[in-house]
């Protein structure tokens, strides 16, 4: 038999097979080629993609550079405390916090009134209300409203609105001279046992609301040196610790503080809100510490006037409910207890943010906008201070009423000695008059770099 030929077949399949390698090679070849320019493309992809990053980030950096050299980087937050508030700028970040240049320009206008009206030894009182050269207003241009013989507080409510403002005795601003000698007259109004007294003007006792006030001023003082990794004046300091002891010494028996050193009278909330105030500035200056005991006792205190049914504090325990008192209140948990998110003070803050819009806001009639009910800068302060630790929308409520408010009621008459202070209305006008309405008033204008307040940052 022949051997079978081969089949015609076998070259047919052995071709297909070569020309299927050689697709195959060719497909290979192709994605190879694919892969190779995909991974090309992304290549340069991620290098347009890393140059444009450069670009913008170079373009930030510079346009950064820029803004900080303006100020508009500054964050007051993480700076010291110190450096935020003597700030040159102030106007061109406090915007998100609630500040405005207006604001800004009252607080310029209200500081160079009192540093015109401050006594050639340093102090603030009603006698600085008076034509030259008894007082300290222009000839023929007196302002009114002197108020009581309040020198000690009215010293401290000033040196107070001055530090708040960056100008310290040491840095060598444009009222370190000023704050000098107003810290020097305190200083030398001070009794061997610490309380801090006007003995020449004064009823002779010591007044614990004036005592608290110029102890806070001072302790300010030394907070600000120490902020700034400086040393504080030894003066100011010891002062200060005597001051502050004398607080603790005469802290009365149910935990709080009243007008006088009398430790078995009732306390009230206001009175102590200012040894608190003292209390926390003089830890944080380094100058005192506060005992345990006393803290405790203080919240006690306040604890038992926690009346109200939307995080209101009395005056006194089972007593009249304020709105100073309430913010005095958020206070004490926001500083000394530092529960600032404590129940008490979200349900204050709304309680004073219904109450500032109900009350404050309406028709602008220029100078009198807070027609009813009657003026309060004591409440405006002392709550400003409060709703600006508590934050969010509450605080942007309050905010917009009060700053708005106060910017509205400053006197601005060209020619007058009065230029730039807030007549003394409202409720303590007779007992504080022009400076202690003015002192308030720039300090409830400062709020936005006295102390700082991340939660506060809630405008656009
Ligand atoms: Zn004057």
């Amino acid at each position: 038999m022949n051997a079978p030929e081969p089949s015609t077949a076998a070259p047919g399949a052995a071709q297909a097979a070569a020309d299927q390698r050689a697709e195959q090679l060719r497909t290979d070849r192709v994605r190879r080629l694919v892969d190779v320019g995909s991974a090309l493309g992304l290549l340069l992809a991620l290098l347009v993609v890393f140059a444009v990053d450069c670009r913008q980030a170079g373009l930030a950096g510079i346009a950064a550079r820029r803004v900080e050299a303006e100020g508009g980087l500054f964050d007051p937050i993480h700076a010291p405390m110190a450096e935020v508030r003597q700030h040159p700028h102030h106007e061109q970040w406090i915007g998100p916090f609630g500040g405005s240049e207006q604001s800004e320009a009252a607080v310029r206008l209200g500081l160079e009134w009192l540093a015109r009206h401050q006594a050639d030894d340093g102090h603030w009182g009603p006698d600085c209300l008076h034509p030259a050269p008894d007082g300290r207003c222009q000839p023929g241009g007196s302002c009114t409203g002197p108020g009581s013989e309040h020198r000690i507080a009215l010293t401290g409510l000033a040196l107070l609105a001055f530090q708040a403002g960056g100008h310290y005795d040491f840095n060598g601003s444009e009222f370190s001279a000023s704050v000098g000698r107003g810290l020097d007259w305190l200083v030398r109004n001070q009794r061997a046992d610490g309380c801090l007294l006007d003995t020449l003007h004064g009823a002779g006792t010591c007044n614990m609301y004036e005592h608290g006030i110029a102890a806070f001023a001072l302790a300010d003082a030394c907070e600000m040196a120490v902020s700034l990794e400086l040393e504080p004046a030894d003066r100011y300091c010891q002062a200060a610790a005597r001051a502050v002891s004398f607080i603790e010494y005469v802290q009365h028996k149910d935990g709080g503080w009243r007008y006088t050193e009398d430790r078995d009278l009732p306390s009230d909330t206001s009175v102590s809100g200012w040894q608190v105030l003292a209390l926390k500035a003089a830890k944080r200056a380094r100058v005192a510490e506060v005992g345990q005991q006393c803290v405790e006792q203080v919240e006690q205190f306040f604890r038992r006037c926690e009346t109200g049914p939307a995080g209101q504090t009395g005056y006194m325990p089972g007593q009249i409910l304020t709105p100073a008192t309430t913010g005095v209140g958020m206070l004490v948990h926001e500083f000394i207890l530092e529960r600032p998110d404590s129940p008490l003070v979200q349900q204050g803050a709304k309680y004073l943010a219904d109450l500032a819009e109900q009350s404050w806001r309406g028709p602008v009639v220029r100078r009198r906008r807070f027609a009813a009910p009657p003026e309060d800068f004591y409440a405006w302060y002392n709550c400003t201070l409060a709703m600006f630790q508590a934050g969010g929308q509450p605080w942007k409520r309050w905010n917009d009423v009060v700053r708005n408010g106060l910017i509205d009621c400053q006197c601005l008459e060209a020619q007058s000695c009065a230029r730039g202070s807030w007549d003394p209305l409202g409720r303590w006008a007779p007992q504080g008059g022009r400076i202690y309405s003015t002192a308030l008033a720039v300090l409830t204008l400062e709020v936005y770099y006295r102390y700082k307040s991340e939660q506060a940052k809630v405008y656009k």
